[in-house]
């Protein structure tokens, strides 16, 4: 026979208190303010973009040319190629007023599609 084991505490006929040990304070510095100390967004642009060559991307772009129907207007691309990986030749043409535009994210595809 073993006694059944109790992992409920109850807290009605209990007269004598458990002695507790002093809890310490916590002493650790604590910043409540200031939550998001590092703004810097973690999307990649265009600037920092590693692009990894002869490999497929999903990207965004928007065409920064002042008074283009499209300025700033994001637009995406689901497959894009970059060819040797050189920024230089990784460039998206805005069709409408003909430049280029900045190429804001790009996202490697996974699976790679398969080339025939
Ligand atoms: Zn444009």
């Amino acid at each position: 026979m073993s006694e059944p084991t109790q992992d409920t505490p109850t807290n009605d006929g209990s007269d004598d208190e458990m002695p507790q040990p002093p809890t310490p304070e916590p002493t650790e510095p604590t910043t409540p303010t200031d939550p998001d100390p590092d703004p810097v967004p973690d999307t990649p642009t265009g600037d920092t973009i590693v692009w990894e060559a002869h490999t497929w991307y999903s990207i965004t772009y928007a065409c920064l040319t002042v008074g283009c129907p499209n300025e700033n207007v994001v637009g995406s691309a689901p497959m894009f190629y970059s060819n040797d990986g050189q920024a230089k030749n990784i460039r998206v043409i805005d069709s409408t007023c003909g430049k280029q535009s900045k190429i804001l994210t790009a996202t490697k595809l996974n699976p790679q599609p398969v080339e025939e």
